[in-house]
């Protein structure tokens, strides 16, 4: 295949791999009380699940690699096909047309940790992992939060200390998403605690397979274990593997936020604005509380809500695509669409009321419970709602800063 393809040739290329490799995506629209009525967020699934779809995962994005549509907006020298972003939309828009399988497992991993080290990794870190990473061949975790360091992300403890050609890590991280799953993390780590607190931090690859490093699951309430506390223990880390300049972790670890809001956002866009909306409403219907003013009230909010939060996310993710650093729009819309979830929750369990807690067996009642209970985590991940209102507050609206001579090293 040429490496400069028309958009047509491209378009075409695209096609013909999906129509070889990949079912055509068949909509069914289900009667009440048909098919799976999954609508959990942060879902309970065994371990056996999860590695099946990792491997499911895994086959598609290497297929897809491999025809030259894995990467296609990527630098040609670490494995991308150097295509403009139009070229993505192009095939972004024909591959949802097909039924493939969910790459969920690696959004930390492209969403996050690889843009970050294409911006700040060394050459010999962006040729061992890039490649693996966009080919499904290695998943990556984001290990920033710690037991005492959250919202206020640069009070971070893990320490890294240098001893010659290597850093020797030792400390705590936790909530980290995917850990146990992941053959690489992304790291902030202290390396030099005399400096005021954010200017003190470095960035680091490191092998989640090298000896001292130990994931324990967490358990989340809805029943899964989707994230995981990590320790680290002496671990050793080639300079080699360091992200930006010594002590200049912060604008790392900014790289990354940003990154890890809008793909907070864009996950959501598709998903918190439209997410179950319509099965809301049809449960409504079957609960017979159709006609009752106040909540077709409450319905309409959600449904108006959702859009406009769609379409700021859409405006966030139009700019990034368009090489622009997106401005406020990605905490309005990440933001938004967790005060829309809030509202779903709300209305949910006060149509559903015991029904949402206790299994009765009714088809599309009890099913809701995961999807109230994993509401908060996203009200808490990339951001927490409080933290949003102070960036809207401060550095939309103007108002005056917080009274705290903490700010500086807020995870906003
Ligand atoms: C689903 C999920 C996945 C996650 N995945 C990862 C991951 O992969 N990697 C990772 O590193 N971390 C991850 N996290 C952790 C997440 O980044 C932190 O939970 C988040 O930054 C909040 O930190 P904290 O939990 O320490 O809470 P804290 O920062 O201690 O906050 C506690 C409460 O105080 C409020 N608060 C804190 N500061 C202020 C302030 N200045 N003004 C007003 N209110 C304030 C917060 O809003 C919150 O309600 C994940 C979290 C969740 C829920």
């Amino acid at each position: 295949m040429p490496d400069t393809p028309t958009e047509a040739e491209f378009e075409k290329q695209a096609l013909e791999f999906l129509e070889a490799n990949a079912e055509p995506r068949v909509e069914v629209t289900r009667a009440w009380g048909e098919g799976s009525d999954d609508v959990s967020v942060l879902p309970e699934r065994t371990a056996e699940e999860e590695l099946a779809e990792l491997e499911a995962a895994r086959a598609w994005a290497a297929k897809r690699f491999d025809a030259g549509f894995g990467w296609i907006t990527g630098p040609p020298e670490y494995g991308g096909r150097g295509l403009p972003r139009s070229y993505q939309r192009i095939y972004d828009s024909l591959e949802s047309r097909f039924a493939t399988p969910p790459q969920t497992l690696f959004g930390i991993g492209l969403g996050m940790v690889a843009p970050t080290i294409l911006a700040h990794g060394t050459e010999e870190v962006k040729d061992r992992y890039l490649k693996a990473l966009w080919r499904g061949d290695i998943v990556a975790c984001q290990l920033f939060s710690e037991p005492g360091a959250g919202s206020d992300l640069a009070g971070l403890q893990t320490r890294a200390v240098r001893d010659g050609d290597e850093w020797v890590v030792t400390g705590q991280k936790v909530w980290t998403s995917g850990a146990h799953l992941s053959d690489i993390g992304e790291i902030i780590c202290r390396t030099d605690p005399d400096l005021p607190k954010h200017k003190g931090l470095t960035g680091f690859v490191v092998d989640m397979h090298a000896p001292g490093v130990e994931v324990r699951p967490l358990r989340q309430m809805t029943g899964g274990a989707s994230f995981n506390e990590v320790f680290f223990t002496e671990v050793r880390v080639p300079d080699s593997h360091r992200l930006g300049d010594v002590n200049g972790g912060w604008t790392v670890a900014l790289t990354t936020l940003m990154n890890e809001r809008a793909a907070i956002g864009g996950g959501m866009a598709s998903g918190g604005g439209g997410m179950g909306t319509q099965r809301l409403i049809e449960l409504i219907r079957h609960q017979g509380r159709a006609g009752d003013p106040a909540i077709r009230q409450q319905i309409a909010e959600i449904v108006v809500n959702g859009r406009v939060a769609s379409y700021t996310n859409m405006r966030a993710m139009a700019k990034i695509a368009a090489g622009q650093l997106p401005g406020p729009e990605m905490s309005i819309a990440k933001l938004s669409l967790t005060m829309n979830m809030r509202r779903m929750a709300d209305l949910l369990s006060s149509v559903l009321g015991p029904k949402l807690v206790a299994d009765s067996g009714e088809w599309g009642t009890y099913a809701w419970a995961q999807f109230v209970l994993g509401v908060p985590g996203m009200r808490i991940a990339g951001g927490s709602d409080e933290i949003l209102h102070n960036i809207i507050g401060e550095r939309v609206l103007g108002l005056p800063k917080e009274p705290s001579p903490e700010t500086s090293g807020s995870r906003a």
